[in-house]
């Protein structure tokens, strides 16, 4: 028996801010799109209990109940999310092709956004504390700590960037690198050493994150005396790097070094009618509120691409 083909004009794969607003802009110009919700419906941020810089919440907001007011306005306006795991595309031909754990697509347009994961440490306790003084985002989190004393691991651009970031409201910002030097570019390097807000601890691996109900201290171990402490921080900021997924389009679409999609300034990516938004071309703001704007931008482009569709 072959498979029967669900014929769409536009397909967006994931369920994030991104996907979900381009969801919204996409059903509002009658394009019927399908969303592909994959393994986590709402995205990342639904993982967040409190969310303080998304516009029109003076009071912040639940990440979960944010996301499902997203979801209802979706629903709301007739688009059709499906709770489907995307396994692999086609896009070596057209209409391109997507097969998910619901069947099989094809798509004049396709709108790709999968978002990325925070790469982890891996302990046990990361998951247990996170949003409990654990972070992958200083801007997100970092004002939740005014006037008390915090650390951030890693030692790339992003955590030096964050690091000096945390020193607008918090009084001490300690630095935990595996290594003996940085490997952030020099300007970052200089603005951190000559911050004296901000103390580094060399050569030292977190081993564990202590706190009954929040974070209260980190368990050090340096790699070169294997000599442990105990520092007492009310928050640690996990910046070791970002995994955008991406893994099932890399064989189509150009990725830059760290993965994520490459796409130009109308979010299309180098296969005409394949746009990108969000975490997943995004390795430099990574936001709710930014991931949702490109997702605007990406519908209204694939709208005009359908509007001069000729197959
Ligand atoms: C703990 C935490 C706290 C944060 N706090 C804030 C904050 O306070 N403010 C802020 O602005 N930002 C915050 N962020 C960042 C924010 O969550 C992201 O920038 C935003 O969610 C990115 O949206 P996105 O739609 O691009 O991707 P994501 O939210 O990552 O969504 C990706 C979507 O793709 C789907 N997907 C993945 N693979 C597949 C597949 N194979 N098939 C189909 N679907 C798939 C997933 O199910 C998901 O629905 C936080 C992030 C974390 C982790």
């Amino acid at each position: 028996m072959t498979e029967e083909i669900k014929k769409e004009k536009l397909v967006i794969i994931g369920g994030g801010p991104a996907g979900l607003t381009a969801a919204i802009y996409g059903t509002r110009a009658g394009l019927d799109p399908i969303i592909l919700m994959g393994p986590e419906p709402g995205g990342q941020i639904t993982t967040s209990p409190e969310v303080e810089n998304y516009p029109g919440f003076p009071d912040g907001v639940n990440g979960f109940d944010l996301m499902q007011k997203m979801i209802q306005q979706v629903e709301n306006l007739g688009g059709r999310m499906v709770y489907e795991l995307v396994e692999e595309v086609d896009f070596s031909r057209k209409p391109y092709r997507i097969k998910s754990s619901g069947g099989l697509y094809e798509a004049d347009a396709v709108i790709i956004s999968t978002g990325a994961s925070p790469r982890k440490l891996g302990l046990e306790n990361e998951k247990r504390l996170l949003g409990k003084g654990v972070s992958y985002c200083a801007t997100c989190d970092g004002a939740f700590f005014k006037g008390q004393e915090v650390a951030v691991v890693g030692g790339g651009d992003t955590a030096l960037e964050e690091a000096n970031y945390l020193t607008n409201f918090c009084s001490k910002v300690y630095i935990i690198h595996r290594r003996d030097e940085f490997r952030a570019t020099r300007i970052l390097q200089e603005r951190v050493m000559n911050n004296p807000k901000i103390e580094i601890i060399w050569d030292s691996e977190l081993e564990d994150i202590l706190g009954e109900d929040r974070v209260e201290a980190l368990l050090l171990r340096n790699n070169k005396t294997e000599e442990r402490k105990e520092l007492p921080v009310s928050a640690v900021f996990i910046a070791i790097g970002h995994i955008p997924n991406t893994g099932l389009f890399k064989e189509y679409l150009e990725l830059d070094a760290g993965g994520y999609i490459v796409t130009d300034k109308k979010h299309s990516t180098n296969i005409e009618g394949i746009y990108a938004a969000g975490d997943v071309q995004d390795p430099l703001y990574r936001q709710v509120i930014t991931s949702a704007g490109a997702g605007a931008a990406a519908a209204i482009e694939a709208s005009r691409y359908i509007d001069n569709y000729q197959g």
